[in-house]
């Protein structure tokens, strides 16, 4: 995989935690598949689709496709380019198949366009890897800690992105779950930035 061009997608996972998130996923993904919350673009799924390819494992990955509450009309993240007028909302769906088209990774890579809340109660497929990069309410996080991390088999990896302990450089919805997390059976066992990686023991 080449990460420089990966880099260059729109997106938001910076290279050198998409570069943790990939070792991760080839490691974890020996032992389950990898499922990912929060696709937008595909750029996280093709960072981890670059590790579980080498186990010829694939990546799940979930969203909407709506875009999260910041990508909304005057909303901080918003961007044109992501907006469908014809739809009348932001639809992430072409963006992500431009993305996954530009790389041979991509078929390891299984969208789903589905609200992640609404497939959790039939979901039954255990998992090596999860990766929780959904929408950063507190009720998003918490609800995708509690319906997925049971899915996470042990001695698998539970990874969450966009830690800040200090509210004035981030939410604190992701903090929070990855705090829950480790009192509920996870070990860190590695961190880059603002990007964990917990083992269910
Ligand atoms: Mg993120």
């Amino acid at each position: 995989m080449d990460f420089k061009k990966l880099n260059t997608l729109k997106g938001f996972m910076p290279q050198h935690e998409g570069e943790a998130l990939s070792r991760w996923a080839e490691k974890f993904s020996s032992i389950g598949p990898a499922l990912e919350i929060g696709t937008f673009g595909g750029k996280s799924s093709l960072y981890m689709a670059a590790g579980t390819s080498k186990n010829e494992q694939v990546v799940f990955t979930i969203d909407h496709h709506s875009g999260s509450e910041e990508h909304q009309v005057g909303e901080g993240y918003f961007d044109p380019d992501i907006y469908d007028e014809s739809l009348g909302r932001v639809n992430t769906v072409p963006l992500m198949q431009s993305n996954l088209n530009q790389f041979e990774e991509s078929r390891y890579v299984v969208p789903m366009i589905v609200n992640a809340n609404l497939l959790a109660p039939i979901w039954t497929m255990s998992l090596g890897l999860l990766f929780i990069d959904g929408s950063h309410t507190e009720i998003s996080a918490q609800n995708d800690y509690v319906n997925w991390n049971k899915r996470v088999l042990t001695g698998g990896a539970l990874v969450i992105h966009d830690i800040y302990e200090n509210p004035d450089e981030g939410g604190q919805a992701p903090f929070l779950i990855y705090q829950k997390a480790l009192e509920e059976g996870f070990n860190l066992y590695e961190r880059v930035d603002t990007i964990v990686c917990l083992i269910k023991t």
